[in-house]
């Protein structure tokens, strides 16, 4: 579903209550070193989060540290209110999903093998992407990175998360598969109430489909905030993703890969 932006009363009525997830004062990184410091990050049921940024800004760092992966050199992550230590299988049973920038597929396995092994109905998942239907039976390694993606995702929603945090969705794929996927993802903010923490390249299709905006800038965040209030300042949030991305993050034409 390709939705415009929702509006600011709305985005008041579906973000209430406590944050499904949440950091505060965190800082994040490798061995002692910070990549990300002191960080405040704060996702609502029925809310979409894009977390911008260039290269190295620490996107992918932040999405470990939330999900259990990596631990925090201080401050503290509170899943549904409740602060965690906890490692990521651990909040995977209390709701959180986790899509890294690699797949989340077993590629030696079939698409179709790949969904009951998580648990999921493959109806479901090809009702979700009817596009999937035909490799059902298909050695997942043999997919299309936009087939692949699909994949992941069916699996990640077909669990029914509370907590979705996914890196890079949209990386190297076609237009038409991007809207797919963030279109999915907007779908199961707004009927599931699914809290959604996205990185994402794609400066633009991230203000189609998120509440709100966070860019981040050598590991804190430089420009935050509603979409509404972020797109007058667009051509900063480009300037400050792109300067350091190099290459430009739009989606090219073609067919998927
Ligand atoms: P990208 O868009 O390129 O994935 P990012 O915003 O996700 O970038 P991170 O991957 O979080 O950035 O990296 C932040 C910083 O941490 C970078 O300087 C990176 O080199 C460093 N870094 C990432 N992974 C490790 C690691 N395993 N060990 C040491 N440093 C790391």
């Amino acid at each position: 579903m390709a939705r415009d932006r929702i509006d600011e009363e709305e985005t008041v009525m579906t973000a209430h209550g406590e944050p499904a997830i949440e950091c505060a004062g965190l800082s994040a990184g490798y061995g002692s070193m910070a990549v990300v410091r002191d960080l405040d990050l704060h996702v609502h049921p029925g809310e979409v989060v894009a977390l911008l940024g260039a290269n190295g800004a620490g996107k992918t760092t932040t999405l470990l540290t939330l999900a259990g992966e990596l631990p925090p050199l201080a401050g503290e992550v509170r899943l549904h209110g409740r602060p965690t230590t906890a490692p990521l299988h651990v909040r995977c049973r209390d709701g959180l999903s986790f899509l890294t920038e690699e797949r989340s597929v077993i590629m030696g396995l079939t698409a179709h093998e790949n969904l009951r092994l998580a648990g999921v109905e493959p109806a479901a998942a090809v009702e979700l992407f009817p596009g999937l239907a035909p490799v059902m039976r298909r050695t997942a390694g043999l997919l299309s990175g936009g087939e692949q993606q699909m994949l992941s995702l069916a699996r990640a929603l077909g669990r029914d998360p509370r907590v979705l945090l996914a890196d890079e969705l949209s990386l190297g794929l076609a237009p038409l598969v991007v809207e797919r996927l963030l279109s999915s993802v907007r779908q199961a903010a707004d009927e599931r109430g699914v809290a959604v923490l996205l990185v994402e390249q794609h400066v633009r299709q991230a203000l189609r489909f998120a509440d709100r905006v966070n860019v981040m800038e050598r590991g804190r965040v430089s420009l935050g905030g509603p979409v509404a209030e972020v797109r007058a300042q667009i051509e900063e949030v480009e300037a400050a993703y792109l300067s350091a991305a190099g290459a430009a993050s739009a989606p090219t034409d073609g067919p998927a890969p």
